[in-house]
């Protein structure tokens, strides 16, 4: 089965950024002045910290990371949730459905690509195929469909789960 998919992989995470015009924050900025908001102090500090680099997030890994700054830069919950809304209207991130949890990653600035996912360990893996993107739009050329956009998400077992003890889920008692 995994033979059939393309090699390498699990290699290369990050798949580079394409040219954009202004920074997620100035884009941001545009969104909430269309709609008479404003960058607070908290909505900027979120923005810069989600934007540091390009990973898969849900809201609960993103308040645990924010959770080590005190002080100034603690921002609420509430806050996180709201801002991470608008960052998926204003067009800086894209949520996907993953085993019943929002996901989020970065949509501007980042290249189209699709994901293989691992229900063992949650691993995402990042890739892009062109021979994909002929046949998405060979099918919707057929239906006379104007394309804007698709999601793949491949569900299985990735190489690392399906060699550690025949891809039986990991625990940590497992690792002493
Ligand atoms: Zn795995
Ligand atoms: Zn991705």
């Amino acid at each position: 089965m995994s033979k059939d998919l393309p090699r390498d992989l699990s290699k290369d995470f990050s798949l580079g950024t394409v040219e954009v015009s202004s920074t997620p924050l100035e884009r941001f900025e545009e969104f909430l002045q269309s709609r008479g908001k404003r960058v607070t102090q908290q909505r900027r500090a979120l923005v810069e910290k989600i934007f540091k680099r390009h990973e898969h997030f849900d809201a609960d890994d993103l308040i645990a990371d924010l959770s080590f700054g005190e002080g100034d830069g603690k921002v609420s919950r509430p806050t996180v949730y709201r801002t991470l809304t608008e960052l998926v209207e204003a067009g800086l991130l894209r949520k996907m459905s993953i085993a019943g949890r929002a996901v989020y990653e970065h949509d501007y600035g980042y290249p189209q690509h699709d994901h293989l996912h691992c229900t063992q360990c949650n691993k995402l893996i990042e890739f892009r195929s062109e021979e994909l993107l002929a046949i998405r739009d060979a099918v919707a050329a057929e239906y006379d469909f104007r394309v804007t956009g698709h999601r793949l998400i491949v569900s299985g077992i990735c190489s690392e789960c399906s060699s550690t003890q025949r891809g039986r889920k990991r625990r940590p008692v497992d690792l002493i």
